[in-house]
């Protein structure tokens, strides 16, 4: 690989908060797994601005490991998605999975996501990286944090700078646990660049017992963690096991602004 001055290393401070023109440092991105209905993403709308949280997330294409599991409502639930912010307004985040669907993307919500099973699609990473539109991108499930930031380079490459980095959990051969966040690659990433960094831990823990804590530790470390929230888990029509309900989620929202207090 010829080595190359990485642009991803030299962009300056297009943090979540500077991005958005937000207050604070600290951001929370909640919402379901799957856009299901106008009705749920109301509720979960309700609850956030309940507890001052700004970002609302939720999938309309959904990337499933089978192919017979619920796929998402695609363009119907990027209009509910986009009547609901405006109705409520929220900054939204949702997957774009093909690089002819980024205009929808960018007409439809104020963050693309690309996922973890896209980090490598270079056609996708170049398209959005020519619409200059923000981007939250996740870490390949089995992505070196090198591979990571030439994903994001891609981004920047072709011109935008509008970067969020989301660690997602890796694979490893733990199996208590959906993947292992990576806490020293947080920190390796916040070290060597000024990007916003935030956690997903839903898909990172894969489990709901264990949130409230890892998340206070990461209140000092990177600028946010992403949930993911459902009015009913049991019945969600995807990863059911690891949404929080919304009285799980106020927890988790009270124990980290009680972390933030502290550390004021
Ligand atoms: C998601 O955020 O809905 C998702 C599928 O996450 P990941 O790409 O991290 O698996
Ligand atoms: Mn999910």
């Amino acid at each position: 690989m010829v080595e190359h001055e990485m642009m991803v290393k030299t962009i300056c401070f297009k943090t979540l908060r500077e991005l958005f023109g937000l207050d604070n440092d600290f951001n929370i991105i909640a919402g379901p797994c799957a856009i299901e209905s106008k009705e749920q993403m109301e509720s979960v709308a309700k609850i956030l601005k309940k507890n001052a949280v700004v970002f609302l997330r939720g999938g309309a294409y959904k990337p499933r490991t089978s192919p017979y599991d619920f796929q998402g409502l695609g363009l119907d639930g990027l209009k509910i998605l986009d009547d609901v912010r405006k109705c409520y307004n929220l900054l939204t985040v949702t997957e774009i999975l093909d690089p002819r669907d980024v205009e929808l993307g960018m007409r439809y919500t104020d963050i693309i996501q690309i996922g973890s099973r896209n980090m490598q699609n270079y056609s996708l990473l170049k398209e959005v990286g020519k619409s200059n539109h923000p981007v939250l991108l996740k870490r390949g499930m089995m992505a070196t944090l090198q591979e990571f930031l030439y994903a994001a380079e891609y981004l920047a490459y072709e011109g935008n700078e509008r970067i969020i980095l989301c660690e997602r959990g890796i694979r490893t051969f733990e199996n208590g646990i959906r993947n292992m966040l990576d806490i020293a690659g947080i920190a390796t990433i916040k070290n060597e660049t000024s990007l916003s960094v935030i956690a997903d831990l839903s898909h990172s823990l894969g489990r709901k017992d264990i949130i409230k804590l890892v998340a206070k530790c990461l209140v000092p470390l990177c600028n946010g963690i992403m949930v993911e929230i459902h009015p009913d888990p049991k019945n969600a029509l995807s990863d059911s096991q690891q949404q929080l309900n919304f009285d799980e989620f106020t927890d988790v929202v009270n124990v980290i602004q009680m972390v933030l207090d502290r550390n004021k």
